[in-house]
């Protein structure tokens, strides 16, 4: 997609640091990083987000995803990794392009991933439980 700037970085024209490709997929430095090795996995092909990548390639980079979070583990000595992706800018989706986030986490380093609970009834429990259910049969 010719404004897209993660096709942009997989076609060369805008540089990365790139520490792993294969056909399907470039694994990236993100340009902006919680902290040091905050890492991207891209699929080359231009999706753009969970709700338009097909099964088997969502598969393939979940895949990847936890090799990388491996390699970022075992590289920076981290004690552990979000895994994050995001769908929509409501979400905070800001390149509509489909990508993995791989977050390196150590206790106290100082970042957060919070949300404010909500009550919830029972019958809302139960009424969201069958809503959502009937959609996946
Ligand atoms: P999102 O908010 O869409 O889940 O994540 C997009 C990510 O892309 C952000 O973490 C941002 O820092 C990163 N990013 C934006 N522009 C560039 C760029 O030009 N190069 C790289 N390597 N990362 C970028
Ligand atoms: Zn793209």
């Amino acid at each position: 997609m010719s404004d897209c700037i993660f096709c942009k970085i997989i076609e060369g024209e805008i540089p990365s640091y790139t520490i792993y490709e294969d056909l399907e997929f470039k694994v990236i430095l993100d340009a902006f990083p919680s902290g040091k090795g905050h890492t991207l996995i891209l699929p080359k092909k231009h999706i753009e987000n969970v709700f338009d990548i097909d099964d088997e390639l969502l598969s393939k980079a979940h895949q990847l995803a936890k090799k990388v979070a491996k390699a970022v583990k075992d590289h920076l000595g981290c004690e552990g990794v979000n895994i994050l992706q995001n769908n929509g800018s409501c979400a905070g989706q800001t390149v509509f392009h489909y990508h993995i986030h791989i977050i390196p986490r150590n206790t106290d380093d100082g970042m957060r991933f919070g949300w404010k609970t909500k009550e919830m009834s029972k019958e809302i429990f139960e009424a969201i439980k069958g809503g959502i259910g009937s959609h996946l049969y």
